[in-house]
């Protein structure tokens, strides 16, 4: 028992940096959780004439949707081109707000499609850093 306090210098030194770099562990990964990564504050960005707005669920992008530029009214779509056989491929976004403008219109597919296409440009935009420039 008597020994047990009476530890050479080293030992203490020893234990010393031990708690230490357990202390820095602790704190790198208390930091580490807490700090978002720079892409996550991107959540808007102007595209094919709408602005979208979305949401990171993790670093998957969720809910986007679009938004008319000029007022600022929740688009609807209009994907009917998609659904009569040889038709154009398209969905277009629609302001109401605005006479029933055309906002945006994204050709390939329908309102599914369109989103993906969205959400493809955005991490698009991410992976290259271009989108630090808005
Ligand atoms: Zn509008």
């Amino acid at each position: 028992m008597v020994d047990s306090y009476s530890l050479p210098g080293w030992a203490w030194l020893l234990i010393f940096i031990l708690a230490l770099i357990g202390l820095i562990n602790i704190y790198l990964a208390i930091k580490g959780e807490s700090e978002e990564p720079e892409f996550k504050s991107y959540v808007e960005d102007l595209m094919h004439g709408a602005n979208w707005r979305w949401s990171w669920t993790g670093n998957q992008i969720s809910n986007v949707w679009c938004f008319c530029p000029r007022c600022d009214a929740t688009l609807v779509y209009d994907d009917s081109f998609c659904r009569t056989f040889g038709q154009i491929n398209k969905t277009d976004f629609i302001c109401e707000n605005c006479n029933c403008t055309v906002v945006a219109s994204i050709s390939g597919g329908d309102k599914d499609y369109a989103t993906g296409a969205v959400k493809r440009e955005i991490s698009r935009r991410v992976r290259t850093g271009e989108y630090k420039k808005h």
